[in-house]
């Protein structure tokens, strides 16, 4: 019984995660439920320190005390069922960590269900893929303080680093490290999907995925610079070896999801947030997964006539400062979320730390995190990132180019939800007045809801006897 770390789940995430702890000096046990999946596994890496166990009380028994084992299979039933076989077989103060992207609700569920046994639960999202888990993820930690104290020199070496800080450290107790893994993967979803209209309206201009390849390069070395940038950049270059085609325009345009995002666009309306950026981004996947639907509309409903007529070096200015802005937009609406929640469970969040640990190892890493991190650290009460100085600026200088990569596009019928519901936000948080007020009065009509008037004190509600309609 002397290994320093154990693992259950070896799938792609769960393997490379043992690889970077046994790089780090540790010794970790293993177990898979399908056992020779453990065996391909320790036969590929005889040199190394991994313990490879058939049977889970072996696993438990190869485990230095206080016992410390992390779960890395399927979110949801397969993590309360090795839970369960887990529970008769550790002792008092041992560790689990879920390590997998459960929703927070359940890792709430589960930090009681086993407090209330007497075991020590992290529930930590893991992010950065593959790559990441190898080499140095970005990790979201939450649970008690006590029990990261006890998990942090392992965590902390198997991390990201970015500018000399390791990207993980105790977000909050209970489901705060799940959560802000949660509206990661949201963020994630609103630029994937920026960067994706950003290619439709360049499409529709002429651009080849070549001269993308280019673009996107070009970007990579800027303010743009990021991990999604880079692997796009990446992907524009990527022929097909059997045709020789690029290979982007052989790949159906039909998206898939897991769950993450529709997650965070439920918890967004149950806190009365806008995330209006990432509510796009889910919505153009399901519209992208409506294929044959769109195929037949295709045919019968319109489009204009107009197409995207300008030069290409001018285009590629405007749609990178329509792309920062909307992306700005998102992460104001992300973070905005985030502290909402925060507040609202009483977590304690530190939103400059948060986008500190975001800076390396995962998939929205980029270079503008950086200012990210500075603008919560010069003022850890702001009110949205938009009201940052240095963000401030940006908007200002970009929202010209903004409005009209956005007007182009609609006038040759290119849709770009994400793009416009972010400068929707943008315009509506900066109006001082909205239409809102002819809202009220139509609630008052119909349902006597009473408002507040422009010229009588807030708080102070009228009504009006406003005239019958018949029929
Ligand atoms: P999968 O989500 O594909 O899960 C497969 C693993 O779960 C296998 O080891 C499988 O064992 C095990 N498993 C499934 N059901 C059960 C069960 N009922 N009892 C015991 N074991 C079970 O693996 P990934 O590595 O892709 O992801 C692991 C976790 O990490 C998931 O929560 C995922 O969402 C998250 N994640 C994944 C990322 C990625 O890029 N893939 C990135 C970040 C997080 P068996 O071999 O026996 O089938």
């Amino acid at each position: 019984s002397n290994s320093d770390f154990g693992l259950i789940g070896l799938a792609v995430m769960g393997q490379n995660l043992v690889l970077n702890v046994e790089s780090r000096g540790f010794q970790v046990s293993v177990y898979n439920r399908t056992a020779s999946v453990t065996d391909e596994f320790t036969a590929k890496h005889p040199d190394k320190k991994i313990v490879g166990e058939h049977t889970l009380e072996g696993f438990v028994k190869s485990l230095a005390s206080p016992r410390k084992v992390m779960i890395m299979v399927k979110a949801g039933g397969p993590v309360d069922a090795v839970i369960e076989s887990l529970i008769p077989l550790l002792d008092k103060g041992d560790i689990i960590i879920d390590g997998g992207n459960s929703l927070y609700t359940d890792t709430e569920r589960r930090d009681k269900w086993l407090g209330d046994l007497g075991f020590r639960f992290i529930g930590a999202g893991v992010s950065g893929g593959e790559e990441g888990a190898r080499k140095g993820p970005s990790i979201m930690p939450g649970g008690p303080a006590s029990t990261w104290e006890v998990m942090k020199p392992i965590f902390e070496s198997i991390a990201a680093v970015a500018e000399g800080e390791p990207c993980v450290f105790h977000i909050g107790p209970g489901g705060a490290g799940h959560y802000v893994k949660m509206i990661h993967n949201g963020i994630e979803y609103g630029d994937m999907q920026l960067i994706c209209e950003a290619y439709n309206i360049f499409k529709a201009a002429g651009f080849t995925p070549e001269e993308l390849a280019e673009v996107f390069t070009e970007w990579n070395e800027g303010d743009l610079e990021s991990y999604l940038i880079q692997i796009t950049s990446k992907i524009f270059a990527q022929k097909d070896p059997e045709t020789g085609k690029p290979l982007v325009d052989l790949i159906l345009d039909t998206a898939g999801q897991k769950g993450t995002g529709k997650w965070t666009l439920i918890n967004a309306v149950e806190n009365a947030v806008v995330i209006s950026t990432i509510n796009a981004a889910v919505e153009a996947r399901i519209l992208s997964s409506m294929k044959d639907k769109r195929v037949e509309a295709s045919k019968v409903l319109e489009g204009p006539k107009a197409e995207i007529d300008i030069k290409k070096k001018k285009l590629v200015k405007k749609v990178h400062d329509a792309l920062f802005a909307s992306k700005i937009i998102s992460y104001a609406q992300g973070l905005d979320l985030i502290a909402a929640m925060g507040k609202e469970k009483d977590w304690g969040l530190d939103l400059g730390k948060i986008a500190a640990i975001w800076r390396g190892g995962c998939i929205i890493r980029a270079r503008f995190l950086n200012d990210i991190t500075d603008a919560y650290r010069t003022n850890p009460q702001l009110e949205n990132l938009m009201l940052a100085p240095f963000f401030t600026d940006l908007l200002n200088e970009f929202q010209e180019n903004w409005r009209e990569v956005i007007s182009l596009a609609t006038l040759a019928g290119i849709p770009v939800p994400a793009f416009s519901a972010s400068l929707g936000y943008y315009d509506s948080y900066r109006s001082a007045v909205l239409p809102a007020n002819l809202l009220q009065a139509q609630r008052d009509f119909f349902g006597a809801h009473t408002y507040e008037r422009t010229d009588k004190p807030r708080g102070e509600f009228s009504h009006t006897d406003w005239p019958e309609v018949i029929g």
